[in-house]
């Protein structure tokens, strides 16, 4: 232990306790992180990215052996974290059942994007802190990965309860993103590794297209969003015997779920994987969806509810 970076390790460890937003450097970009396994948390991240959709984010752990409590590693899987943890390579594997990481930040896959981090003074916040940080680029959606502090500061302001100061970023690119299904690896993003290293260890790297095609129904070789069974049907203002209602807002106590009684967008992102799962798990007609405003983070639940109805068709 570096006794210099306790004192702000414990720091950040704290306000992610509270639930708060905090600016975390690593070797790859610096991160906006927040507790993995608090919905409400996550769902901050994505209302202060401004982004108009639920992606998947990489949850970030200080060891393989944490990493292995919350996803399914095989032996390829293994051996690629291996040879390249700590370090800038995040692995997509299967969620383990019991795995404690919240449905928004996985966007409600059973797949789990894991990553340990390379870079001192995050090593002690996850270590601190002791569950999964999810931490995406510390960057407004659309601009450019901050590598220094004085940048993750620029674009958030008073938003994030602390932004750590580790220096600037080592690698300067995004980690590399490989998803790994028993004994095939599958590239997703190129990043702070090359091609060539990675298939150093792992053997030839298929393309999400050659792996879709090779295995189109295997989950988690690409990004494949979960999609209820029941039809979803928007903008509805009642619900038949035989369907149940998502509601949002005051004003519908019959309903059998509200992603927000009050009306608030955080809470309702926060609320809308599991709830679709509930909802879906009650084999209804059709799962209803009452009006959503689709300001702030409105707009990708509204993004992620269109394509929920489209699956559904
Ligand atoms: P970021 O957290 O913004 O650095 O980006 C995370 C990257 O990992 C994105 O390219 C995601 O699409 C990818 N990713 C995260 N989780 C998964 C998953 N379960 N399946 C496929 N891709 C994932
Ligand atoms: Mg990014």
């Amino acid at each position: 232990m570096d006794q210099t970076l306790l004192e702000p390790a414990t720091s950040a460890a704290a306000a992610l306790v509270r639930g708060d937003l905090v600016g975390l450097p690593t070797e790859t970009v610096y991160g906006l992180g927040a507790d993995a396994t608090n919905a409400e948390a996550v769902a901050k991240i994505f209302a202060a990215k401004g982004r108009p959709h639920f992606n998947p984010l990489i949850s970030h752990v200080a060891s393989l052996e944490a990493a292995e409590a919350l996803g399914v590693f095989s032996p390829l899987a293994r051996k690629l974290a291996e040879a390249f943890w700590p370090g800038p390579l995040s692995l997509v594997v299967p969620r383990q059942p019991d795995c404690i990481v919240c449905d928004l930040a996985c966007a409600g896959l059973d797949t789990i994007a894991l990553r340990v981090p390379a870079h001192p003074l995050m090593q002690h916040v996850l270590r601190a802190f002791g569950k999964p940080v999810a931490a995406p680029s510390a960057n407004v959606s659309g601009r450019p990965s901050p590598t220094i502090a004085a940048h993750v500061r620029e674009e958030f302001g008073d938003k994030l309860a602390l932004v750590l100061d580790g220096g600037p970023s080592a690698v300067g690119l995004e980690s590399a993103v490989v998803a790994v299904s028993g004994d095939q690896a599958t590239l997703l993003r190129l990043g702070g590794l090359s091609r060539e290293a990675l298939e150093a260890v792992a053997g030839p790297l298929l393309s999400p297209d050659a792996s879709a095609k090779a295995a189109p129904a295997s989950p988690g070789m690409v990004l494949r969003h979960y999609a209820p069974r029941a039809p979803v049907r928007l903008n509805a203002s009642s619900a038949e015997a035989t369907e149940v209602m998502i509601a949002f807002g005051p004003g519908y106590e019959g309903a059998e779920f509200n992603l927000s009684p009050s009306g608030d967008l955080t809470e309702a992102a926060a609320q809308l994987f599991a709830m679709l799962r509930a909802a879906d798990a009650l084999n209804p007609t059709a799962i209803v969806i009452t009006p959503i405003p689709e300001t702030g983070l409105g707009e990708a639940i509204a993004d992620r509810l269109a394509r929920a109805a489209e699956r559904s068709c």
